[in-house]
């Protein structure tokens, strides 16, 4: 055996020996053994760690110092076990007389085998197949149930054998589950802790999975989900649009974006419009469900309607209001396309900027004179003519452009006949005439006189208990019993 660990013994042929051949040379092999010379020579002014120089170095005596790179090594060299001396300093200290122990060798310079003066220590890793930090799988039990005879049976009930087993099971956990090296510390995992382990990485996994689906089909707070992402591509790519440009609100029902448009059907699109994106977070909707299930329009279609089909029913009552109001001649956006949940309607603003809303418009006293008597008259129309009744009228949702008020957000518009339609109306008249009398228009009526107006009507209202109707807990107006005409107006189309 040489120091290696080679046996430097010929073996034995089976064959009996032959005589060596003389060793043949041929032009080709001086050349080569000429040019190995020559390599040797040359790779020797640059010794590396294994070469005789650098063992020089280690051992203190004087180095040909000649060459910077040899220099630059000795200091590296003298660098690295310094910082190592104090590496294991420092790991000393830390762990104290702990029984568990951190090791700091992951954070050595020289690693372990690359200064090793053993041999044993050394290792080929490249020779390894097996991860070498990987520890034994335990022995599975044979089928018989058993291992060894007499005293030194072991069952398959073994508490070590098992405890083994299971932290080795731990490997079968999904990949996200960080289960540590327990494998490698020889780890027994009992029944009980392995089983409720278990039953936790399973329901975690069901959670994330959930999680991940609701991700992936509601519209979130800002973005969209990818299904209503993948339709507005698909607009795009249409050519009905041509740009998405960004987001102008974000309210609770719905996402606003603004976008250029481009043609459809060889029809024009207006050059601004914007896309109504309605928010399939179905919780937002259930509070509005009484806008649209009591709706006689919708009526039939909603109680067959999943919940997520429903939501393009907001979309799609939206687009029939506007119709009706467009021919009214009420200023509003034109509808352009419905796609699903996703309303295309024209923009009301100028070169991306949104109309402001009526609340923040600064008007002088004469605009707001005249918004209010546009609102008044607008609302008239749409009571008398469309048949209509807002339902959610307010500062929020009138826009003042070119001098003018535009009406927009009439998803939840209902006619007069909707059990709550003149509720609607008369919590509409109180939000228009709070407004506009605040901004000191003084033609502004009172919400009764403006119900009036609106409607048609002449009620006499006596506000006492008698004549007040609850529902729920907002009160209603209605007409006394003294001849004046019913409330519910003529409403049918
Ligand atoms: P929400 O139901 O979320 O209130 P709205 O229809 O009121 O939805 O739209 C929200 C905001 O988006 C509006 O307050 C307005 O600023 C803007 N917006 C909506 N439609 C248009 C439009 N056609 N042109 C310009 N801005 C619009
Ligand atoms: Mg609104």
């Amino acid at each position: 055996m040489d120091q290696t660990g080679v046996s430097t013994e010929t073996p034995k042929s089976p064959w009996g020996s032959v005589a060596p051949a003389a060793p043949s040379c041929s032009l080709a092999d001086v050349m080569s053994e000429q040019l190995a010379r020559q390599l040797d020579e040359e790779n020797n002014a640059f010794p590396t760690l294994t070469d005789p120089g650098a063992d020089l170095l280690l051992s203190g005596e004087d180095p040909d110092t000649t060459s910077d790179l040899m220099l630059a090594q000795m200091l590296q060299m003298q660098y690295d076990r310094e910082f190592d001396t104090q590496l294991r300093l420092e790991e000393r200290k830390f762990n104290g007389d702990s029984k568990v122990s951190i090791s700091f060798e992951n954070y050595r310079m020289v690693h372990p085998y690359e200064d090793s003066d053993s041999s044993e220590d050394e290792v080929d890793w490249q020779d390894t197949r097996d991860d070498p930090y990987r520890a034994e799988k335990p022995q599975t039990t044979p089928r018989k149930g058993f291992t060894g005879k007499g005293k030194n049976i072991t069952t398959k009930h073994d508490e070590v054998m098992c405890g083994r087993k299971n932290t080795a099971r731990m490997d079968n956990f999904a990949p996200e589950v960080h289960v540590g090296d327990g494998l490698g510390m020889d780890l027994k995992l009992s029944n009980q802790v392995f089983n409720s382990l278990k039953r936790h990485c399973q329901s975690e996994q069901r959670r994330s999975a959930r999680l991940h689906d609701k991700k992936e089909h509601s519209t979130a707070e800002q973005a969209v989900d990818p299904r209503t992402r993948l339709l507005m591509y698909k607009m795009v790519n249409a050519g009905v649009l041509d740009n998405i440009n960004g987001c102008i609100s974000t309210g609770k029902e719905s996402v606003v974006f603004h976008a250029d448009g481009g043609s459809l059907e060889e029809q024009p699109v207006p050059d601004e419009v914007v896309l109504k994106v309605f928010k399939t977070t179905l919780n937002e909707f259930k509070n509005r469900d009484r806008y649209i299930k009591d709706d006689y329009r919708f009526k039939e279609r909603f109680s067959k309607l999943n919940p997520r089909k429903v939501i393009r029913l907001w979309a799609e009552k939206e687009m029939h209001n506007l119709s009706r109001m467009k021919k009214a001649e009420i200023p509003c956006p034109d509808v352009v396309l419905l796609k699903k949940h996703i309303l295309v309607m024209s923009f009301i603003g100028t070169d991306h900027v949104p109309a402001p809303k009526l609340k923040d418009a600064m008007l002088g006293s004469d605009d707001m004179r005249s918004a209010y008597c546009q609102v008044l008259h607008m609302m008239q129309q749409l009571y008398q003519q469309c048949n209509l009744v807002h339902a959610d009228l307010s500062e929020y949702n009138m826009l003042w452009h070119d001098s003018k008020v535009w009406l927009i957000d009439v998803s939840q518009s209902v006619e007069p006949t909707h059990p709550h339609g003149l509720e609607f109306l008369f919590r509409d008249c109180r939000n228009v005439s709070t407004f506009f009398q605040k901004r000191g228009v003084s033609e502004a009526m009172n919400v009764y006189d403006l119900f009036n107006a609106v409607t048609g009507l002449n009620i006499t209202l006596r506000l006492n208990e008698d004549h007040v109707q609850r529902r729920g807990k907002k009160t209603f107006p209605v007409a006394t019993d003294d001849g004046g005409p019913p409330l519910k107006p003529d409403a049918d189309d």
